[in-house]
């Protein structure tokens, strides 16, 4: 494996390093159904770093071969009902902002075909879905009559598919070179100036100014910032029309159409950050200390402890911190991931009615946007117990 040395987005070979983390499972939502197996699962090192071009932020230790999807990945949210209501009102502003009324749209990284169903049933839509680690056992419910599903990655090979969406949720932070799917896109829309782009990815402007440290994944090798996302796209050839934070800050939406717009095809400075980036492995580090001494002193209290999500968050928690291995059980609403193993660490996940019979005295929910959610399930249950979160 080399590490990389040019900035994927720019080229610039400016690529300073500032945050390093060693040994992390490459997939947290890969589901084990063996502990064994599941704390032998492949690793891999992170070492981000930022471009002093661009901005764009990359993990240079990353190796595409380490990680490939297959149908035992699981990461669906729409076990939530708070999540259920972010992607129906995500889906509804779409359709509005964009008149997506018995149109064409193509969803790239499409899951199980959850938002794709969401937006073709709400606009009378017609969709096509890419997704490699397609289940057609689990496909969500009514796909099959809105949706043609491909399991494979979107690539150059399918631009002669023509959309008047081009949707991309949670995928491209997953490609190490994303310049070459936005080619795919640009060569697809090529003479549809009208045709519009949605694409969200995890907002690392979040992660590095809250130090949320627990974001910062192998699977993720790509990091965006409003600047650094506005210049891939402009610089691949759209015109970008507004990037918005979404869903507590945690996430950065971009809307735009494919019309390009060379005006404003510069890279954007990134002296903003390195104030932010210079402690930030101190930060990090010291975080991950008082983790540990908290959940030492819980330990010496005899709290049964469980930690609330067995999603990026939760897993990426359970393997930084040393101390995770006195937490009891990890309970996750995503019935497909109980009954397995985390990665890495090797909690078991569980159920709400295990839950209830664990009756913990500490809840550690992995991601805040979820506490109030958290907070009523255990009401629901009689569960008394104290609730934080990372
Ligand atoms: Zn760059």
């Amino acid at each position: 494996m080399n590490m990389m040395t040019r900035c994927p987005i720019c080229s610039s070979s400016e690529l300073h390093a500032f945050f390093k983390v060693r040994n992390v499972p490459v997939h947290c939502n890969s589901l084990w159904h063996d502990r064994t197996a599941a704390q032998a699962c492949a690793r891999g090192d992170i070492q981000l770093a930022i471009c002093a071009s661009c901005g764009f932020m990359t993990n240079v230790c990353f190796d595409e071969e380490l990680t490939s999807y297959s149908q035992h990945y699981d990461n669906s949210l729409f076990f939530s009902s708070f999540y259920r209501d972010y992607a129906e009102q995500s889906a509804a502003e779409l359709i509005s902002r964009y008149g997506l009324y018995q149109k064409t749209i193509i969803d790239i990284g499409a899951g199980q075909g959850d938002f794709i169903l969401l937006l073709c049933r709400t606009g009378q839509n017609w969709g096509i879905g890419f997704d490699p680690a397609l289940d057609p056992a689990r496909l969500a419910d009514g796909l099959n009559e809105h949706v043609l599903f491909i399991r494979d990655n979107y690539s150059e090979r399918y631009s002669h598919c023509k959309a008047d969406l081009f949707c991309c949720r949670h995928v491209l932070e997953h490609i190490q070179y994303p310049r070459q799917l936005l080619s795919a896109i640009r060569h697809s829309a090529d003479g549809n100036e009208e045709a519009a782009l949605f694409f969200q990815v995890p907002n690392s402007h979040y992660t590095l100014s809250r130090c949320a440290i627990w974001d910062i994944i192998y699977e993720h090798c790509s990091y965006y910032t409003p600047s650094s996302m506005f210049y891939t796209f402009t610089a691949g050839g759209f015109l970008v029309q507004e990037i918005v934070e979404e869903f507590g800050g945690q996430y950065l939406s971009l809307y735009g159409l494919s019309a390009d717009d060379p005006s404003t095809n510069e890279p954007s400075s990134s002296q903003a950050w390195p104030d932010l980036l210079s402690d930030f492995q101190n930060k990090a580090d010291a975080l991950i200390d008082q983790w540990n001494a908290r959940l030492q002193e819980m330990k010496k209290e005899s709290s049964t402890v469980v930690l609330w999500g067995a999603g990026s968050k939760g897993v990426s928690f359970l393997n930084m911190v040393e101390m995770a291995n006195s937490i009891s059980a990890i309970v996750d609403l995503n019935p497909r991931k109980q009954g397995h193993f985390i990665p890495g660490a090797g909690h078991a996940i569980i159920s709400l009615n295990e839950l209830a019979r664990i009756d913990p005295d500490v809840v550690i929910v992995a991601n805040p946007v979820y506490l109030n959610e958290v907070r009523q399930l255990l009401r629901q249950l009689h569960l008394d117990a104290e609730v934080m979160s990372l």
